[in-house]
Order: C-alpha cells, then sequence, then structure tokens
C-alpha cells in the first residue's frame, strides 16, 4: 500500500499548452514540426498519467518539479521522433544478403538510375519512338532475353508475387505436382504450400522428405495435373539418405505428358560463383537450357539488384500471366525498373559486374584483402578506442544469406572488439541506437565485425560509433 495520492499528483500534471511555452519546448518548436513536437509531449504526458496511477511516489507532486522532468523526457522524445524510421545500417554481421538489413546493395549506376527516375518524368509506359502507349515490362525485356537466353520475360514486385502469378496463370482450379522435399518456408513469410492455396491452385505432394523419386511424378500425373513445380531448397539442405529428381528428368517426364515445368529457382544468379570456391548451382541460363518452360528468381538475391520478382520462360505461358488481372496488382514501380534495368545491364560485362555490383563483390572478395582489412580496421579502433576495449583479429567464415547457397562459408577475417568494463550486450544495445546504426555478431562475450560487408568509407563512421558506445572521450 502506498500513502501517496494518485488524484492530486494527476491534477497536478501541466497541460500540454503550458509545457508548449516552456523555453526548452519553445527550442524545438522553431526547429521541429508543431506536430511531431504535439505528438512528443502528449506521448510523455500519457506515460507519466500510467506511472503516477501504477505508483505514485515514483514522481514529485508539485507541478512546478514535475515540468522540468516532462520537459527533460520530451526533449528526448522529439529528438527520437524526429529521425527518419528507415534508416542507414552498418552491417559488421558477414552476411551479404541480410534480409532484415534490406537485401542486396544496389550498384553506382542502378543507384543513379533510381534517382533519375524519382526526380522526373520518364517513359514508363510511353514508346518514345512511335509516341504511342508503351509497356513498362518492355524496358528490361531485351536485357533479360538476352542475359538468360529465355524467348519472354514479366517482372513484379517480388519472387512471391511471380510465383503466385505464374501458379494462378498457370493451374489455377487444377493440380501442381511438387516434391514434399522442396516445401519450402522461406523466411518466415513465404511458404510454398500457402502461395499454392491463394493462387487456387491444388497443391499435389510426392514422394517423402529426404527422397523423391521421377516414378512418384508420374503416378501423380492425371487429368487435372496443370503443372510440374520444381523449387530451389533456397535456405536448408536435406543431407544424407536423399534424392531428388534432376530437373532434366523433370523435362522429359513433362514432355512426355504435355505437361509445362516450372522452376522456382528463388535466388536465381546469372554468372557462376564456382571458382570463387562456392557450391555449385545452376544459373538461370542453365536452367532454361535445361528445357523448363517457366523459371522465377528475385531481383536482390544473388542478382544483386532491387527487390522484384523476374519471370522468363516459354512465351506463350508468359503472355498468358501478361494478361492476368493479379499483375496489374503486383506490378512494379519505375524506381524498381530503373535500377534492375542497371543492374541487368552491369551482365553484359560479367567480370566487371562482379566488380561493380556490390553483393557480388562482396561474395568474391579475396581472403587475402578481407584479412588486410580486417588488420586495418583493427588497428583504427585500436587507436580509437582508447584502451576501452580489446581488439583483435581471428579467422572466422562469412555467410550468403537471403535463402542463397545455404552451406556456402566463405572465408573471412573479423575483427574482435572485448569492451572492458562492459557487458558485451550493452554494447550491441548501443550500437544499435547510433546513427548510422551498427550491427555485428557476438562470439563467446565478443563483438564481432566481418569486412566483408562494410563498406571502406564507412570505418570511420563505426570507429566513431563504439567510441560512442564505449564511452570513450566522454
Ligand atoms: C526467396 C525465395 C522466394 C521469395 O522471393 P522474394 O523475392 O523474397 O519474394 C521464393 N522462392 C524461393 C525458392 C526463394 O528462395
Amino acid at each position: 500500500m502506498t500513502s501517496a495520492d494518485p488524484g492530486e499528483r494527476l491534477r497536478n500534471l501541466p497541460q500540454v499548452d503550458q509545457l508548449l511555452r516552456e523555453p526548452a519546448m519553445e527550442t524545438l518548436l522553431s526547429t521541429h514540426p508543431r506536430m511531431l513536437v504535439v505528438a512528443a509531449v502528449r506521448e510523455v504526458m500519457a506515460r507519466w498519467r500510467e506511472k503516477i496511477t501504477a505508483d505514485p511516489e515514483k514522481v514529485p507532486a508539485a507541478r512546478e518539479e514535475m515540468v522540468p522532468l516532462i520537459v527533460a523526457e520530451a526533449v528526448t522524445a522529439v529528438t527520437e521522433k524526429a529521425r527518419p524510421a528507415l534508416r542507414r545500417v552498418i552491417n559488421a554481421t558477414g552476411v551479404v544478403l541480410h534480409t532484415n538489413l534490406g537485401r542486396a546493395v544496389l550498384s553506382e549506376r542502378a543507384r543513379q538510375a533510381v534517382d533519375m527516375a524519382a526526380a522526373g518524368y520518364t517513359n514508363l509506359e510511353f514508346d518514345l519512338a512511335t509516341g504511342r502507349r508503351g509497356s513498362r515490362y518492355a524496358l528490361v525485356d531485351d536485357l533479360l532475353r538476352q542475359l538468360t537466353g529465355a524467348e519472354a520475360s514479366l517482372v513484379v514486385n517480388n519472387n512471391a508475387a511471380a510465383v503466385l502469378l505464374a501458379l494462378g496463370t498457370l493451374a489455377a482450379g487444377r493440380e501442381v505436382v511438387v516434391s514434399r522435399g522442396q516445401l519450402v518456408e522461406i523466411g518466415g513469410s513465404f511458404r510454398i504450400p500457402e502461395v499454392m492455396a491463394q493462387s487456387g491452385a491444388r497443391l499435389v505432394e510426392v514422394g517423402a522428405t529426404n527422397k523423391t523419386h521421377l516414378r512418384d511424378y508420374r503416378e501423380a500425373i492425371r487429368p487435372e495435373t496443370a503443372l510440374l513445380l520444381h523449387v530451389h531448397a533456397s535456405n536448408y539442405r536435406i543431407v544424407g539418405f536423399t534424392k531428388e529428381v534432376s530437373l532434366s528428368e523433370l523435362v522429359a517426364l513433362g514432355a512426355e505428358y504435355g505437361l509445362p515445368v516450372m522452376s522456382d529457382l528463388g535466388s536465381g544468379f546469372l554468372v557462376d560463383l564456382t571458382r570463387y570456391g562456392y557450391p555449385y548451382e545452376p544459373t538461370v541460363q542453365e536452367t532454361l537450357a535445361a528445357g523448363v518452360d517457366v523459371v522465377t528468381f528475385s531481383g536482390d538475391k544473388l542478382l544483386g539488384g532491387p527487390q522484384a520478382g523476374i519471370i522468363i520462360g516459354r512465351r506463350e505461358l508468359v503472355d498468358r500471366m501478361k494478361k492476368n488481372p493479379l499483375t496489374r496488382a503486383v506490378r512494379v514501380d519505375k524506381m524498381t525498373l530503373a535500377a534492375l534495368e542497371a543492374t541487368l545491364r552491369e551482365y553484359l560485362e560479367p567480370e566487371k559486374a562482379l566488380e561493380r555490383i556490390p553483393t557480388l563483390r562482396m561474395l568474391t572478395a579475396d581472403t587475402g584483402a578481407l584479412e588486410a582489412a580486417a588488420k586495418q580496421l583493427a588497428d583504427l579502433l585500436r587507436g580509437a578506442l582508447d584502451g576501452r576495449a580489446a581488439v583483435g583479429v581471428t579467422a572466422d567464415v562469412s555467410q550468403v544469406g537471403g535463402g542463397a547457397l545455404p552451406t556456402a562459408a566463405p572465408p573471412t577475417f573479423l575483427v574482435t572488439v572485448r569492451p572492458e568494463g562492459l557487458a558485451v550486450q550493452d554494447l550491441v544495445d548501443r550500437l544499435r541506437a547510433q546513427d548510422p546504426a551498427v550491427v555485428g555478431r557476438v562470439h563467446d562475450d565478443t563483438f564481432c565485425l566481418d569486412p566483408r560487408t562494410i563498406f571502406p568509407g564507412d570505418y570511420e563512421a563505426l570507429a566513431r560509433a563504439l567510441r560512442q558506445a564505449l564511452g570513450v572521450g566522454g
């Protein structure tokens, strides 16, 4: 039981108008939108009312004592609200395609293209040659066909939409045969069975989780069958006693029954990365060359472009998708198309693409260069952190992320930061509050930074963030 009366304190709470006349608040009002300042003050007041109701002893009873405390909280709240919600993050995790951190980073040219498209009018749906109405899908069609060897293409909002549109067009009200081992969930929100249900197609699972044979597919084919679907097991591998039917076997079976075959590649990529030590995965071109009728993949995974879903394949099938009213609901915007076109253009010179597309540059970074980068960053941090943390360098591995190349573990060198007199979790929390925020990894009470995903231009900002978080010089 408490002796204090919440009623008295609630009555003594200042009015919003009175608070706004406080000098500190007037200063805020001169630099921030009034709407934002008022919202912050209301939020703080609501917090105070809750506090008083829960435990009146926690706050002073007199209004004169309340005001400076409330004003101080409001100043903090305004500063917080004035920061953009979408902020820059230094990705020190070494996960190249980090879905939570926005996946692919765009190339310089793709960024310039986005800026061009955003800043003015464009020929998005206007044919400059004829002066007539044009199609936004035509803008990247030549490039996609040239780079992949496909007959036709269609670009939508993301790969989940691409799969939904393809299934809804080719198999609504009919059956789609899929291996049970390929019924994947990606990132907790994309599940093939659920996308299938949305599309109106009926899922026919064949085989066991670890083994599916060609005869399993054959036995499932009926007059109701519309499509044979292959889904790339993006973010996991079933290892040991396993069997999946190869794409070419599936293509042969499809041909035998006159059924189209679709491959959802997920991450689809255009350049072979095996010479950089990555496990073999068929490229988009190879998948098409195997005779698959429709291929779908993401724009912002290994391709290294903007969020998009790319559909390529036989003209007749793609044309049917273009006529589906759903296409309008999942269409891409001009900034995406600008970035995608610029990204695809980089692939016209594959060797240069490896340098110019940040995703590919990071994935193919030389281990010696990563070691040198880790040492350089460690030296910089040692100088900056004033003994508040023990800084070292250690060999480890990075991750591709984004559900791509799940078994790959490209070697890297980590900078290790072991704070003195501060729990590593507190350091992690404080680094997230910096601007730019810093996100890394924690191993054995040590904060680790992987130079693979850190831009050299961010080293100074990183050192500043760590100094702030460790309270150096303050
Ligand atoms: C990532 C992925 C998707 C979803 O792609 P988004 O572009 O994220 O919508 C679908 N299928 C597979 C196999 C994937 O790996």
